[in-house]
């Protein structure tokens, strides 16, 4: 229902994800993050788009780095993080979780999802069911706790899990198939988690994207949103502690 938006997915330096969303009402086009400029202008031109603005996710260099040259060449419009506005080249506009951002008509929610970095954000278009999550979770995956603390990404992780069950994550990142051989090694009588480890496999043995990931079946599947279950705070040997669970499995992750 509501405004119809257009997201194109294309794959952007060794294991990024560029998206570029197209509001065919107004004519604008927003940037999610900026890999790689090059890439992004001719992926724009080749569909008749002009990007308009930037949506970054976070700082780092694989999601904001194309800023300037995108904004040269374009003249489009930078929104990013307030939490770390000052590392965002070009910066327009910071926003914060609660604020709301547009595209045309499109309204997308902004969530605030720091750890991986303390301003890190997410891009929440409720009436697509479509949210632009960076490097804050991914496809049986999250991000590396960097900045914040395991209880800071435990609970913005807790943010993404209450999004309609429906919502398509735009992850940044096609990390899946490692995700998939670590994830197992947690739940491995998880029956919903072989079936999705069997998908993925056929889906990159055809050079097909996992990504989106339904959250639905991250909600099943993703060890990392899974920390507030009883059997696996038992398991990870921290009863009763959702955030030092999910830390359990974080540290396991880093080591594996
Ligand atoms: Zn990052
Ligand atoms: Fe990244």
């Amino acid at each position: 229902m509501g405004i119809f938006i257009d997201i194109h997915q294309f794959p952007c330096l060794n294991d990024n994800y560029g998206y570029l969303v197209h509001d065919a009402g107004s004519g604008e086009t927003a940037a999610i993050d900026t890999p790689d400029a090059e890439r992004y202008l001719a992926e724009a031109k080749l569909r008749g788009w002009t990007i308009t603005q930037i949506w970054n996710t976070h700082w780092h260099p694989d999601h904001a780095g194309g800023n300037l040259r995108l904004k040269e060449e374009t003249g489009c419009r930078i929104i990013g993080p307030a939490g770390e506005a000052a590392k965002i080249p070009g910066i327009d506009q910071a926003v914060k979780g609660g604020d709301a951002v547009m595209l045309g008509e499109a309204k997308a929610a902004v969530i605030d999802v720091p750890g991986h970095t303390l301003g890190h954000i997410a891009l929440h278009f409720a009436d697509q069911s479509a949210a632009f999550v960076g490097d804050s979770v991914f496809a049986l995956g999250c991000g590396r706790v960097f900045e914040g603390t395991m209880e800071m990404m435990w609970q913005s992780l807790k943010r993404l899990k209450a999004l309609p069950p429906k919502t398509q994550l735009y992850c940044a990142h096609e990390y899946t198939a490692s995700n998939a051989r670590f994830a197992v090694t947690i739940e491995p009588e998880n029956k919903a988690l072989k079936d999705y480890v069997a998908w993925i496999e056929k889906r990159r043995s055809d050079n097909l994207p996992t990504v989106p990931a339904l959250l639905e079946r991250e909600l099943a599947t993703n060890p990392f949103l899974r920390a507030d279950l009883p059997e696996m705070q038992l398991a990870m040997g921290h009863a009763g502690n959702a955030a030092a669970t999910f830390g359990e499995i974080r540290g396991r992750k880093d080591r594996f």
